[in-house]
């Protein structure tokens, strides 16, 4: 059963009847008309796949028949039942491409296997035509993968609607979303004139019910279309005209993509609109992503540009508080030794927190440093003991502040190794200053070293808050610190932890945590001996 529908026209009724009977046994739809002009009326009113005509009919002869209907139903199949005496008539229609004959006299049979094979026929073509439109639309897929860049994909999607359908003019336009404001357009074949986008005009009132409608408006003829439409049509010169939607999933059809002819007569095919639709969902997908692409890489570029900026103001500040720094550092140095009593705690003070001021500014160096790849590594032989036996006796004073104990545990043969020692002093300083800073008073804290592999590894261990396990990653991030700068109790910048693993990944080591929230934390490193 296939349902197709089929316009039977024959001035014999009883042969009308017996084709009738057969076909709609094999399930087609059929209408019978008994001459030419009742045919083509009838295929002007409803759609039909197939027309069995006779050849000799009263009026309009069967090929006449046949190529009316053609001019506006260009898909239809076309079967003749011939005589005796018209085989001049079947040559002609030969050339004209008609599928099928069945003679007279013929059996039900004969009829069926005729419509039939000339139905099969014309499916086949049609799935011709569609292997072929996948053919440009697979091609589109190869430039849509590789390209991002706007304009290119407007001219080559252009450039295969040109191909794919055969027109003499593409219009491809982006425009806002009411459809009243060109962004950009471009052309393949010739361009049409200027006056489609006149103000007001009828091209911009297309393209806004295009948008709007979601629909595909198909033009054949300057008869088919409103008097508005085929007014511009003749403005254009064009005789057959298709508007698609640039439709995307969400939101609204970015632009319209325009096709048209300029030969009377010359009307598009079943499979053009489909396959325009399909090119233009596919331009529509592929233009988003290259908008967004565009704003993406636009984005990237200012937050380039501010990190710029960012690193210039870091230089800047650290290079202008330096100097002003060392003057204060030197005469309150010379003032704690020189005053006395309640005038010297003071003055101490001053020294402490300018100590501090130094540090801070040590840091916002040496990140930048590190981002910008001007850090170098000074390498020389040292003892691990001893490089943790200078931190800890620099850092016992601030731990006695606090009631807690720095427990070293490094075993007597561990071999020295070659690393730089002011950046292993700035790494085991920053990690056992974070211990003595987060873990509360008289809590218990302490560094190690062992022999690991083919590298010697340094773990800083406290009895603090810990860290929870989703931040581990992000607080060797610049500026990152659990809690909130304007609540948190310690001083910090956030700069310490990422200027640890900036200086152990220079000399080729790995840091990580390995924490527990309520219990503590314990930073590792190594130092690789190659
Ligand atoms: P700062 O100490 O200046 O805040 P860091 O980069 O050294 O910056 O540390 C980042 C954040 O990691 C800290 O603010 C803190 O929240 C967390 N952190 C670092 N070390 C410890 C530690 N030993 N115990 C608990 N939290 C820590």
């Amino acid at each position: 059963m296939s349902g197709e529908r089929i316009l039977i026209a024959d001035d014999e009724e009883h042969i009308r009847d017996l084709c009738a009977r057969a076909l709609m046994a094999e399930g087609y739809q059929v209408r019978c008309v008994a001459d030419g002009l009742q045919a083509v009326e009838a295929a002007r009113q409803e759609p039909f796949d197939l027309l069995l005509t006779d050849i000799l009919m009263p009026g309009l002869r069967g090929l006449e028949v046949a190529r009316a209907i053609q001019e506006f139903a260009p898909d239809i199949v076309c079967v003749v039942i011939t005589g005796h005496g018209t085989m001049d008539m079947v040559i002609e229609a030969l050339k004209l491409g008609f599928y099928e004959f069945v003679a007279k006299p013929f059996t039900p049979d004969e009829l069926i296997r005729a419509v039939n094979h000339a139905l099969e026929r014309e499916r086949l073509r049609r799935e011709n035509v569609r292997l072929k439109a996948l053919l440009p639309l697979f091609e589109l897929n190869k430039v849509f993968m590789s390209t991002v860049d706007v304009p290119s994909l407007l001219q080559q999607v252009a450039e295969v609607a040109h191909q794919a359908v055969r027109v003499d003019h593409v219009l491809l336009a982006l425009l806002d979303a009411g459809g009243n404001r060109v962004l950009a357009q471009t052309v393949s074949g010739s361009p049409l004139p200027d006056s489609l986008w006149a103000a007001g005009g009828q091209g911009q009132r297309i393209a806004r019910q295009v948008m709007q409608s979601g629909q595909q408006l198909i033009v054949q003829g300057r008869e088919d279309g409103d008097q508005a439409v085929a007014d511009l049509m003749v403005e254009l010169g064009i005789h057959a005209l298709i508007v698609t939607p640039l439709a995307v999933k969400s939101g609204h059809p970015l632009g319209i993509l325009w096709v048209a002819r300029d030969t009377e007569g010359d009307s598009f095919t079943g499979g053009d609109p489909e396959l325009l639709a399909v090119l233009s969902g596919q331009a529509a997908i592929a233009i988003e992503n290259a908008r967004l692409f565009e704003e993406t890489q636009r984005a990237y570029q200012e937050l380039q540009q501010l990190d710029r900026l960012k690193s210039e103001f870091i230089n800047i500040a650290a290079h202008e508080l330096r100097t002003p720094l060392a003057i204060l550092m030197g005469h309150a140095d010379l003032l704690e030794t020189e005053l006395t009593g309640e005038l010297r705690e003071r003055a101490r003070t001053i020294v402490r927190n300018s100590m501090r001021l130094r540090d801070l500014i040590t840091e916002m160096t040496d990140l930048r440093h590190l981002a910008t790849g001007e850090m170098r590594l000074r390498l020389e032989e040292l003892s691990i003991e001893k490089a943790i036996g200078e931190v800890v006796l620099d850092m016992t004073s601030l731990a006695r502040a606090k009631h807690q104990t720095i427990a070293v545990d490094v075993p007597d043969d561990l071999r020295p190794v070659r690393a730089d020692p002011q950046k292993l002093y700035t790494v085991l300083s920053n990690l056992l200053s974070n211990a003595i800073k987060f873990t509360p008073p008289a809590g218990r804290i302490g560094i190690r070293a062992l022999e690991r592999g083919d590298a010697v590894q340094v773990l800083v261990w406290d009895t603090g808050p810990g860290i929870p396990d989703h931040l581990q990653d992000k607080i060797f991030t610049p500026f990152y610190q659990v809690e909130q700068s304007l609540t948190r109790q310690h001083a910090g910048m956030g700069l310490g932890l990422s200027i640890v693993r900036g200086m152990v990944e220079l000399w080729g080591g790995q840091v990580w945590v390995e924490s527990e929230v309520g219990k503590g934390s314990t930073f590792a490193f190594t130092i690789p001996r190659e």
